[in-house]
């Protein structure tokens, strides 16, 4: 699923591609991503719009409209947005013609995402919490989170609510960045811990963002490209290979229900007494 660093990816990608242009045109083949409206309703609150601005906000995609009308769109699993493909797109869904003749097209292979159309894009995304590339999110709001929280720390990271953005692969990243275990509870974490996770977080979802988002599965850039932050994980989706720190083998748990990959060396379990540093002295055990 596209996480904060794909649809950051795609929003700058799209941004000087498309602000300034007018939707001239739309094909809908398929009316599934179509939310809360009919077909004919949303072709002609869209038609003759122009393009004023397009953001992020957690994992959403907002297209800012002439009329104060919102485009909110969430990819969820397997949806993209392409700009101009090459050919036709054996998933495509929705296919939207600018006034410059380009088109971007929505292909989505599970059907999963979604299109809501809201004068307040505020009423589709819902309550999203704090975006963690911005001043925000700091220390101590971290701390004053997880400090409260008992269940897992992974869970807790992966609540939109309170952090937005961050998914399954950038979550396992982080915690593997900051040494600590998927499964400790969020208040046990130590005041060094907490400031590792936070520095974590930053750094893992900093560095996706400029290798233009993981393409694990589906994801693909509007130009059709992958992404390669998938190229330099450590744990996420590695589950059988060595550890880049000290080679044990990467393991695979459930939590949550989320598939977990971690290093069972550098992650110590709950319950176990002194937390390993990664940071220096593992290499060679
Ligand atoms: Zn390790």
């Amino acid at each position: 699923m596209p996480e904060l660093p794909e649809v950051e990816t795609i929003v700058n990608s799209l941004r000087p591609r498309v602000v300034g242009k007018t939707i001239i045109g739309i094909v809908v083949r398929d009316t599934r991503p179509i939310q809360q409206i009919g077909v004919e309703e949303f072709c002609r609150r869209l038609m003759g719009r122009s393009i004023r601005g397009l953001s992020r906000r957690g994992k959403y995609i907002i297209f800012s409209l002439s009329h104060k009308n919102n485009l909110v769109v969430h990819l969820r699993m397997t949806g993209a947005l392409l700009w101009n493909p090459a050919g036709p797109e054996p998933f495509s869904r929705l296919e939207f013609v600018l006034d410059d003749r380009s088109k971007l097209v929505y292909t989505d292979v599970r059907r999963f995402g979604t299109f809501c159309l809201a004068r307040d894009a505020g009423k589709i995304v819902g309550k999203l919490g704090i975006e963690p590339l911005n001043k925000e999110f700091t220390r101590p709001a971290l701390a004053a989170y997880l400090g409260t929280r008992s269940t897992p720390v992974k869970t807790a990271l992966l609540n939109q609510e309170r952090i937005a953005g961050i998914g399954n692969m950038y979550a396992d990243e982080a915690l593997f960045a900051a040494g600590i275990h998927p499964l400790r509870p969020s208040s046990s974490l130590k005041p060094q811990e907490i400031a590792a996770l936070h520095r974590s977080i930053r750094a893992v979802l900093k560095k996706a963002v400029k290798n233009q988002g993981a393409s694990i599965r589906n994801y693909r850039q509007p130009d059709g490209e992958a992404g390669r932050a998938h190229e330099e994980f450590a744990v996420a989706h590695r589950g059988g290979q060595a550890c880049p720190h000290c080679s044990t083998t990467i393991t695979r748990i459930v939590v949550g229900q989320r598939g977990t990959y971690l290093c069972p060396h550098c992650q110590t379990a709950p319950g176990m007494t002194t937390l390993k540093s990664r940071t220096k002295g593992l290499t060679g055990q």
